[in-house]
């Protein structure tokens, strides 16, 4: 389940960051910083990629002998055409850190890290017990394996189109129950839940909540995988009311950090990755 038992028998080349639309990316910026940090000479770049070029952008990689993340929309076409997945890639159907070895393609997941040490922040002294999961996209079946790995067993998977939350269930194959966002039921388990997590985009370009925070319990903690400069409105709001809240950016620090020790088998400086983005310019969109 954890990264460093996943390391480059070949270092990549350089780096890159594939995804549609890209630009926005804050992952060149920190992960730059903790290469020079560390003096490791490599360049790590965006690559818009369209989805109708997204093998003959592969092949370049390949070539070059490139690594590097994938973001969206790209994440599980490249779980479908890697030759060899981790564990956790293969589970979550997605892949978000890449490197060829013998020209062949590795996938693995580090948001599952990343979901895992923002769980972990947030857990208060008795622990999760019952969790609710917004969104039943890539991110989210990361969030699933990382809370499997916590020992957490009642989540509910809650999502604007049930099946998709039926069937990330089923590809993650791991214990959960899914349900559509209109379900009544959703409000009992709102209201009881130690920690209610979200994993879909809203509040990424507005100050929308995902759901209000007076259908969650008073000691409710929060985990927005969204962030923003100065945190989501969700977030600010529910530490406002008190809840224990936290965005994606402790996320993006540790799925970037495992990421670097996928690459080059070393830890980053993780303080060097978080002055890197305190100091990058605001980000438009979430990574
Ligand atoms: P995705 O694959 O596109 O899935 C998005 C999920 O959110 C889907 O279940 C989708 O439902 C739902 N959704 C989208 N718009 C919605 C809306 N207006 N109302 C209700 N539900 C909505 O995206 P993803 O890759 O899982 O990413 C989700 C979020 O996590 C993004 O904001 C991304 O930036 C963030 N993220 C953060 C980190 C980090 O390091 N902090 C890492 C990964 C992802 P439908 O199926 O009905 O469309």
């Amino acid at each position: 389940m954890r990264t460093a038992a996943m390391i480059a028998t070949e270092r990549p080349a350089a780096l890159v960051i594939l995804g549609h639309p890209v630009a926005q990316s804050l992952s060149p910026v920190f992960q730059s910083a903790a290469m020079r940090a560390a003096g490791i000479d490599c360049a790590y770049t965006h690559r818009d990629v369209p989805p109708d070029t997204l093998d003959a952008v592969l092949a370049e990689c390949a070539a070059a002998r490139m690594g590097g993340n994938i973001t969206m929309p790209h994440k599980n076409a490249v779980a479908e055409r890697a030759a060899r997945l981790s564990d956790v890639a293969r589970r979550a159907g997605a892949v978000n850190t890449f490197w060829f070895e013998r020209g062949a393609l590795v996938g693995h997941n580090t948001d599952v890290d990343g979901a895992r040490a923002s769980i972990d922040a947030l857990a208060p002294a008795r622990g999760h017990d019952r969790v609710v999961l917004l969104g039943a996209g890539g991110a989210a079946g990361a969030v699933l394996l990382a809370l499997e790995s916590l020992g957490l067993s009642k989540v509910v998977l809650a999502s604007r189109t049930l099946a998709r939350a039926q069937a990330l269930l089923a590809c993650v194959g791991t214990a959960g129950i899914a349900l559509s966002t209109e379900d009544p039921q959703l409000d009992e388990w709102l209201a009881t839940a130690s920690l209610v997590i979200n994993a879909t985009p809203l509040g990424m370009k507005d100050d929308a909540f995902p759901i209000a925070l007076d259908r969650l319990g008073r000691d409710t903690a929060v985990f927005d995988l969204v962030y923003r400069r100065g945190g989501t409105a969700w977030m600010r709001a529910a530490r406002e009311a008190g809840h224990w809240a936290e965005d994606g950016l402790r996320m993006l620090v540790e799925q970037g950090a495992a990421a670097f020790t996928c690459w080059f088998g070393v830890s980053p400086d993780r303080q060097v990755m978080w002055d890197a983005l305190e100091s990058a310019p605001p980000p438009t969109r979430a990574r």
